[in-house]
């Protein structure tokens, strides 16, 4: 997620020295990607290697504890294909979700969640008309499905988008979801939940799904989500571009953005693509977002190779800025804007992406380990010892427990506030001291390589901690994670 407004304070004091690989962006294209001409589809053709695709999106869904209003245990969503159509000028969002799923028990209907600005047309299951009700921002599907059977539910709906308020006292954003601006431009940031303000969807982190994406809009617009650019085509003034997602996300990770953009890209020194997609009307970005590859680069020295086959960096109207998988959405604010941001939120890509949280209380799992790299990070920009970084951190932490409560029972209106921040980055610096250097980045990387396009929680996490270093951790993160005041950092 997003940095917090206290971390952001600390990037503003620093310089932002540090170059992209150096090489020229290729801008000739007119805001196409570079050999962006159109390519294969992107579903396999072979229905086996379909299958075996959908597989990998099996999840094991869960009611959230601490927002069990966002979705529905019954449903594990494998695959969205999202048809988007965008008219600026209307303001009108028009959509058609295919959506593969699979009933995780039988039940006498399904649920997913639609916002209340968005209004059901017509809802198919295998093909077949079936009942359904919009009651709030519950899309209920009167038809029995059977545990472990898949089906096929289609979605058609239109509305002008709206975000939704969000569980949160950050001074940064107040709402979460779809946004539209004045120019009619849109962008989303939904966490911990809001992907339902613009397409049917079971909102909660534990049900990761494949989604594919095709967004028509006015020309000279252009939309932009997660994954790879498949197809670009402008035909009488509209732009269709389809986007590939092949590593499934949690929904609070997946991205729409609609807008004037000029592209540029770069590439990392281990031959990672990164796309930048930046507003026409602001070269002032693209200066910025080549810092993307040294992030990536300092990264994967840590914890190893990108876990994806696609990155890009898409900046938008927004005030705050947001990991979403494979395609970074950052808002146009000075210090969010800044190579200190986007090193954190390419960060996120290994820690909250590729492994992400499957029930909310655990959040920090995401933002400890980034907030720790962040400070690591931070301090090699400036020249100094992360020390330094972490003394203001633990000033954050002690102020953030009192009101905020520990990182792992945090208070539920209080999403995102300092304490899933600062206090677990500091844990980590504490594990670091106690393993030594080189085993704590081999551990915080196997963690990676083993949960991989998973959701997981913090006991799988202190298991992993324990068997792969042979010490008994569980009172160690407890005093962290649980904790109504702050251990005291050791020495050294
Ligand atoms: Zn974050």
């Amino acid at each position: 997620m997003r940095t917090t407004p206290a971390a952001l304070a600390v990037v503003l004091l620093l310089a932002t020295g540090c170059s992209g690989d150096g090489s020229e962006p290729d801008d000739s294209d007119g805001g196409r990607p570079a050999g962006g001409s159109p390519t294969a589809a992107p579903q396999p053709a072979d229905p086996a290697a379909a299958a075996a695709d959908l597989d990998a999106a099996r999840s094991t869904p869960v009611e959230d504890s601490v927002y069990p209003d966002a979705g529905d245990p019954g449903v594990d969503a494998l695959h969205y294909d999202l048809e988007l159509a965008w008219s600026p000028t209307r303001r009108r969002l028009d959509g058609t979700a295919t959506i593969t799923l699979r009933a995780t028990t039988d039940a006498p209907r399904l649920q997913l969640d639609l916002g209340p600005s968005l209004k059901p047309r017509s809802v198919t299951l295998d093909g077949a008309d079936v009942p359904f009700s919009h009651p709030g921002k519950d899309l209920v599907v009167d038809a029995p499905v059977t545990g472990d059977q898949q089906y096929e539910l289609v979605v058609t709906y239109r509305g002008e988008p709206a975000p939704v308020p969000a569980p949160t006292r950050r001074a940064d954003f107040s709402v979460t979801g779809m946004t539209v601006t004045d120019a009619g431009e849109l962008w989303t940031m939904q966490e911990p939940f809001g992907a339902y303000t613009w397409y049917p969807v079971n909102d909660q982190p534990a049900d990761k799904a494949l989604y594919d994406f095709t967004i028509t809009t006015d020309a000279p617009f252009t939309g932009v989500a997660n994954g790879e650019l498949v197809e670009s085509v402008t035909d009488k003034g509209r732009t269709t571009t389809r986007w590939h997602l092949d590593t499934p996300a949690s929904s609070y990770l997946t991205t729409m953005a609609v807008g004037d953009y000029q592209h540029s890209a770069d590439t990392t020194s281990s031959g990672l693509t990164i796309d930048y997609w930046y507003p026409r009307g602001l070269p002032e970005a693209l200066p910025l977002l080549r810092k993307a590859p040294h992030a990536v680069d300092w990264v994967e020295e840590r914890l190893g190779p990108y876990p994806f086959s696609t990155l890009g960096l898409v900046v938008t109207d927004a005030v705050s800025a947001m990991e979403t998988q494979t395609m970074v959405t950052l808002g146009t604010g000075d210090y969010v804007l800044s190579e200190p941001v986007i090193m954190h939120e390419i960060a996120h890509q290994w820690y909250g992406d590729i492994v992400s949280p499957s029930d909310w209380r655990d959040v920090w799992l995401n933002e400890g380990m980034t907030m720790y790299l962040q400070a690591g990070y931070e301090a090699d920009l400036a020249g100094v010892p992360v020390a330094e970084e972490l003394a203001d951190y633990a000033g954050a932490c002690r102020a953030s427990l009192p009101g905020d409560g520990p990182p792992g029972a945090y208070n539920a209106a209080g999403f995102g506030a300092s304490n899933i921040y600062y206090c677990p980055a500091l844990m980590w610096d504490e594990l670091r001291k106690r393993v030594g250097e080189d085993e704590f980045w081999a551990v915080a990387r196997s963690w990676l390589d083993d949960n991989a396009g998973t959701s997981a929680g913090r006991e799988q996490l202190y298991d992993h901690w324990e068997r792969a270093t042979g010490l008994e951790l569980s009172s160690f993160f407890d005093s962290w994670i649980m904790g109504r005041t702050m251990p005291e950092p050791t020495a050294g």
